[in-house]
């Protein structure tokens, strides 16, 4: 890579700022770390000054940013070059924002680790054997290695929000249907958000503030409540939170959370009350019949004919189980069973979420209930599952979350997700916001958790 040749298209502020990531880049994700964060790195010319003016964004590789190679990091897309921009992208290039590359994905964003993509996994800036967490993979560990400002990712299952814990950076996943799709390469349509991942809550507030709202060209987006990014620095008051009852098996992760907490009491005068979900534990069997379903639908255009490779003939195991699942499921002979016994559970687990929301403000959890495994590791399914055990049964119901760094164990970043009501994206941010500067400055407290665990 020739970083001074990329230079010279950009103004003074944002050559700055690009050349200090562009280094970073070059030392540290193909050489050095070699962290593969990034499967493409070339920046897109842009001369619109808006909220994002000299902010470097990269994005992951299943949203089209014209000009740049779409792979989902999939053989099947390899040499796909993006003809057209998402509108999140239109709307990022409005607010002058400048688009750095596009990020290694697990293949299809199937995946929990990073580890299904095509071109190698990536590897976890904070600790470098572990997997960063997927699908957007190359996203959050492009935020949390010093390569950009932000990235944009997708969250299906938890597909933001799991990598953003496991990497020590912020993550969002809004409310479905605020953000539009259009020009995301869709996983499963029901499910997918695209949304923001940043270095702390007020760029992840700005960055959402640009890509939300309706769009034309997505028939499901909806005009939402534009986010106050002033009002984001304001913690909300009296609001009552509730702290999920879940058997997280690792005690240390519950043990974080619930110190985080008692400080927020404290700080804030906030309720906190322990509150059980029903059906929680359905999540995951809801969660995948509808992804196998919708994803082998959406994968038949990729035939071999218009776009790329024929996908059976070149993807990985992890997608071609989800084609041949959901070809199954969807056999006329089991008259749409399992589908339709899916979406029932669904609709319960959306009553029980809207119970809750009325009592609590906000449901507070671990993101992710284990920690990452080193990469290359075997781990059973049922493992793997517990990725996105909480994140998921958020985009069953469509609601908001996000994914807060609040501690480390062993140098291991752990994240907490808020989840709000639909619709309540700037409260989930307020509350982050507040959360977030607790249990002292990073060095203080990784200092004192080794200490604990002495
Ligand atoms: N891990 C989940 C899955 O494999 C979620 C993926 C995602 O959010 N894209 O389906």
């Amino acid at each position: 890579m020739n970083v001074k040749n990329f230079l010279i298209h950009f103004n003074m502020d944002t050559k700055q700022n690009l050349k200090k990531y562009l280094q970073e880049i070059e030392k540290n994700d193909k050489k050095g770390k070699k962290i593969n964060a990034f499967l493409q790195v070339k920046p897109v010319e842009n001369t619109k000054k808006g909220k994002l003016t000299g902010k470097i964004i990269a994005v992951k590789s299943n949203i089209n940013v014209k000009g740049l190679n779409c792979s989902c990091a999939s053989k099947t897309l390899e040499n796909y070059q993006s003809p057209y921009d998402a509108s999140v992208i239109k709307r990022i290039k409005d607010e002058g924002g400048i688009i750095i590359g596009m990020t290694n994905m697990d293949e299809f964003a199937c995946g929990w680790s990073g580890e299904t993509s095509a071109f190698g996994p990536t590897r976890n800036p904070v600790k470098i054997d572990l997997v960063s967490g997927g699908s957007s993979s190359g996203s959050a560990a492009a935020v949390a290695a010093g390569f950009c400002d932000m990235a944009l990712g997708s969250d299906t299952g938890g597909s933001i929000r799991v990598p953003s814990s496991h990497c020590g950076v912020v993550g969002v996943k809004p409310t479905y249907s605020t953000v539009s799709r259009y020009g995301l390469i869709d996983m499963c349509m029901s499910f997918d958000q695209i949304g923001p991942i940043a270095k702390n809550v007020s760029d992840a507030a700005l960055l959402l503030s640009v890509i939300q709202g309706k769009d034309d060209c997505d028939a499901i987006s909806q005009e939402s409540k534009i986010i106050d990014l002033k009002k984001i620095e304001e913690p909300p008051k009296k609001i009552k939170i509730g702290l999920l009852d879940f058997p997280v098996k690792d005690k240390r992760i519950q043990d974080i959370i619930d110190k985080i907490i008692d400080e927020a009491k404290k700080k804030y005068k906030w309720k906190i009350e322990k509150v059980k979900i029903p059906y929680l534990d359905l999540a995951i069997a809801t969660y995948y019949p509808i992804v196998y379903v919708e994803f082998f639908s959406s994968t038949r255009r990729f035939d071999g004919r218009k776009y790329g490779k024929k996908i059976e003939d070149v993807c990985g195991p992890e997608v071609l189980r989800r084609i041949l699942g959901g070809s199954e499921i969807t056999k006329a002979e089991y008259k749409g069973r399992h589908y339709n016994q899916a979406l029932k559970v669904r609709t319960l687990l959306q009553k029980e979420f809207e119970k809750v929301f009325k009592k609590f403000d906000c449901i507070v959890s671990p993101t992710v209930p284990k920690f990452p495994h080193k990469i290359g590791d075997k781990i059973s399914s049922e493992e793997m599952f517990q990725y996105d055990a909480l994140t998921c049964p958020i985009n069953i119901v469509g609601n908001c979350a996000i994914s807060i760094p609040i501690g480390e164990i062993k140098g291991i970043p752990i994240g907490m997700q808020i989840a709000c009501d639909r619709f309540q994206d700037e409260l989930m941010l307020r509350i982050a916001r507040g959360i977030e500067g607790l249990g002292g400055d990073r060095e203080k407290r990784v200092m004192r958790e080794e200490k604990a665990l002495k």
